[in-house]
């Protein structure tokens, strides 16, 4: 039996990647130091996983951005805005970055999100007529180091046929295949002349329900790969691949891996109905959550499978521990019990270890000991709360749905509120200058006290009160000077939550996030966002609205316990924010808004699963709000360009407001909106706050204009398209001048 694994995380657990790829982009490094910088980080990587014992290591995981945007240039696949003559380095990191002068027309490519985590890949483009020029020295010189340290490895390839998938357009790009297969053969016979046994090629796209198409692709692909004397091991993530065996078991390949952690699956069914030959990988351990596995109860499932397949069975992670963060050992401050319960990419291939020791010497006793905490976890009461527990099984029916219909909240809300037509508001955040930064970094060090950093955020909203109102807005906001991060504010103040301090995992390039923990029963512990709140209401007449961010973006930005149904931690998240929203409604605030820019992220990989998704999704975050007062009025706010597929769960939502991106597709996506007849009110962003170049009065009001095609005057807001957090003050006053400026000359004529 051989233990391997599928990838480890580039960033290094010191976040050495990052500081590597800053420096270099700031002209502070050459590009040779990057690159040893890079090497080093492999090195590293290695050797943790070879003391760890683990037998093969993968190869071709790295990545100096991102390993879609690798693969394409492995390929040759540049699109042709990009000029050719730059280093590769160069090239690499324009496609990702773009070209800071606006006016040039390198724009970066697309980046979206992998699959159903929250890392981002580049999207790749493929021309009509693209040829592929394979050039595969940096693998190969990977490959050489690897080996020239004395590990045995198996180099990665994302597979032909995702590469396809996850391309623009990429239906039209299927002609390709046949030539795309001629690259991968390519080099595929430069992997093989050097010397390594084993190739694993990944197709993701295997735990989606393809089409028959995309099924016929695969065929296609693998039954054109020419391997010669290397093998070949098929690796699927990220779901169940139990709907494609028919299609699988045909393929021409000599081994195969299988999530088996992410839905529950039928292993034996599956290793029944796959050619005898195989090697099969299982993955056992979580590549993409945080929790230490319980090794003595994977023992007992895993002896059969062993005594029937004994050299021809392996492990391995899920996935990539890509997803993972680096080193448990590293958190000396978390809670110390809550500390046995976890496991970082270095201990999860230590387990991998444990667990191959056990089965070979079929001796479980160490796996008892380890597995220990892990009986406790689910037994403590740190991960408890009876009352938590008792009011989600106690929710009448009645707490998700408001008391009205939206055309009589809308009344009441419109006697209350009084807005003008065109009402003007913005999505939350103000500029998170250098200097607030540095007083929210100080103030976490210690270096100044609680009372100096209140202070500052109250003049901080003071500031962002006066600035609205000289410019005229209507509805106006706080600016969210107190918030680090829309998930980890209130992570770090609801119960049931916890920290790492440097947990960080890759989300793109040089950027990390470091997801909340969430290991017991949600519960809020004190009122969140009230002091701030009240204070920014006092100091003006005109409605401010009030920001939280929503249970299912919430959930899907932190680690989740995985003893519970991920619908029941985030309706307890759910009502920890209606708590919320209770009390800025006693606390004076009649505008609420609930960010859910992740709700449509979080859909399901398979169709199939995704009305029961939206049911439960949609149930959360009614249940956060469902309590208010009618003439409470309630906004959401979500950023993405692709509506269609969710317009009946957003729907659903009955939010009085939604606030969308919609500036950049010049309004296009709002088809979506008009017809399916979405009924409340929309404010469409009606600039792009990406970018720094202030809009014009004309530019604004021809987008309104544009909009009106779509929704009824009486239904409509105006507003950016996200929030303002990135952006200069000076840009953002001149922009929002005149947006407030296009919404006046527009209130005359109408
Ligand atoms: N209210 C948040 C902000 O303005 C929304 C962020 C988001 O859409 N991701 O920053
Ligand atoms: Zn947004």
């Amino acid at each position: 039996m051989r233990i391997h694994n599928l990838g480890f995380p580039r960033i290094g657990g010191k976040r050495e990647l990052k500081i590597a790829l800053e420096r270099y982009w700031h002209g502070e490094s050459t590009q040779e130091s990057f690159l040893a910088s890079c090497a080093a980080i492999r090195e590293d990587n290695w050797q943790i996983q070879a003391l760890a014992g683990i037998d093969l290591l993968p190869v071709g995981d790295f990545s100096h951005y991102d390993h879609v945007l690798t693969t394409s240039l492995m390929l040759g696949v540049v699109p042709n805005r990009f000029s050719q003559s730059l280093s590769s380095l160069d090239l690499e990191f324009q496609i990702a970055r773009g070209k800071s002068t606006s006016s040039c027309g390198c724009a970066a490519s697309d980046m979206t999100k992998w699959f159903d985590t929250n890392y981002h890949y580049l999207v790749p483009e493929l021309s009509e007529d693209q040829c592929f020029n394979v050039d595969a020295s940096h693998l190969l010189a990977q490959i050489a180091q690897a080996q020239k340290g004395g590990h045995e490895v198996k180099p990665i390839l994302l597979g032909p046929v995702t590469y396809l998938y996850l391309s623009k357009n990429n239906e039209k790009n299927l002609p390709h295949l046949p030539a795309l297969m001629v690259a991968y053969n390519n080099i595929i016979n430069q992997i093989a002349a050097t010397g390594v046994d084993w190739l694993q090629i990944d197709e993701p796209i295997l735990a989606l329900e393809l089409e028959e198409n995309w099924q016929q692709a695969l065929i296609a692909a693998y039954n054109a790969i020419k391997p010669g004397r290397i093998k070949l091991m098929l690796a699927s993530y990220f779901g169940s691949v139990e709907h494609h065996l028919d299609l699988i078991r045909t393929l021409p390949i000599d081994g195969i891996h299988i999530d088996t952690v992410v839905e529950s699956i039928d292993v034996s069914n599956v290793l029944n109905l796959l050619p005898n030959e195989w090697v099969i990988s299982l993955g056992i351990i979580d590549g993409r959550n945080v929790w230490k596995s319980n090794l003595a109860s994977l023992y007992q499932w895993l002896n059969p499978f062993y005594q029937d397949y004994k050299e021809r069975l392996w492990l391995a992670p899920s996935c990539s521990l890509l997803h993972s963060p680096v080193d448990l050992s590293a958190e000396q401050e978390l809670n110390f019990q809550i500390r046995q319960w976890l496991a970082f990419a270095k201990q999860k291939c230590e387990e991998l270890a444990l667990l191959k020791t056990a089965l070979v010497s079929q001796n479980i006793s160490e796996l008892v000991r380890y597995s220990k905490p892990v009986i406790e976890r689910f037994a403590s009461n740190l991960s408890k709360n009876a009352w938590v527990e008792k009011r989600v099984s106690d929710l009448p029916d009645q707490d998700y749905y408001r008391s009205t219909t939206f055309n009589n909240r809308k009344r009441l809300q419109q006697e209350k509120l009084g807005l003008p037509a065109y009402p003007t508001t913005t999505i939350g955040s103000f500029p998170q200058t250098k200097h607030l930064r540095k007083l929210r970094s100080d103030w976490r060090q210690g270096k100044v006290d609680d009372k100096h950093y209140q202070f500052s955020i109250y003049s901080e909203i003071k500031q962002a009160i006066h600035v609205q109102e000289e410019i005229g807005l209507d509805v106006l906001v706080h600016g969210e000077a107190e918030r680090n991060d829309m998930v980890e504010y209130f992570g770090e103040q609801l119960e049931g939550v916890t920290f790492t301090r440097f947990g960080w995992v890759q989300s793109y390039g040089s950027r990390c996030v470091k997801p909340p923990i969430i290991y017991g029963d949600v519960a809020r512990k004190k009122p969140m966002t009230i002091q701030w709140l009240s204070y920014a209401q006092s100091l003006t007449d005109k409605p401010v609205k009030a920001m939280l961010t929503g249970p299912i973006t919430i959930l899907s930005w932190s680690f989740v316990r995985e003893d519970k149904a991920r619908s029941l931690v985030a309706t307890q998240i759910a009502l920890a924010i209606a708590d919320e929203v209770a009390d800025l409604e006693r606390a004076g605030l009649n505008i609420i808004q609930i960010d859910e820019p992740a709700i449509r992220e979080a859909m399901p990989l398979k169709h199939s699963q995704w009305q029961d998704y939206f049911d439960w999704a949609t149930r959360c975050f009614r249940l956060t709000v469902a309590k208010a007062k009618d003439s409470t009025q309630i906004h959401t706010h979500m950023c993405y360009s692709e509506f269609n597929e969710i317009m009946p769960a957003i729907t659903c939502l009955d939010a009085d407001v939604i606030t969308i991106e919609t500036s950049r597709s010049n309004m296009a996506l709002l088809d979506a909106f008009e017809k399916q007849h979405y009924p409340n009110d929309i404010g469409p962003g009606v600039y792009d706050i990406h970018s720094p170049n202030v809009p014009s009065i004309q530019w604004i009001k021809s987008l309104i204009e544009k909009a009106e095609g779509y929704i009824e005057k009486e239904n409509l807001w105006i507003n950016p398209d996200c929030g303002l957090k990135t952006r200069q003050w000076h840009e953002t006053k001149l922009a929002l001048k005149n947006m407030v400026e296009a919404a006046k000359q527009l209130r005359v004529t109408c």
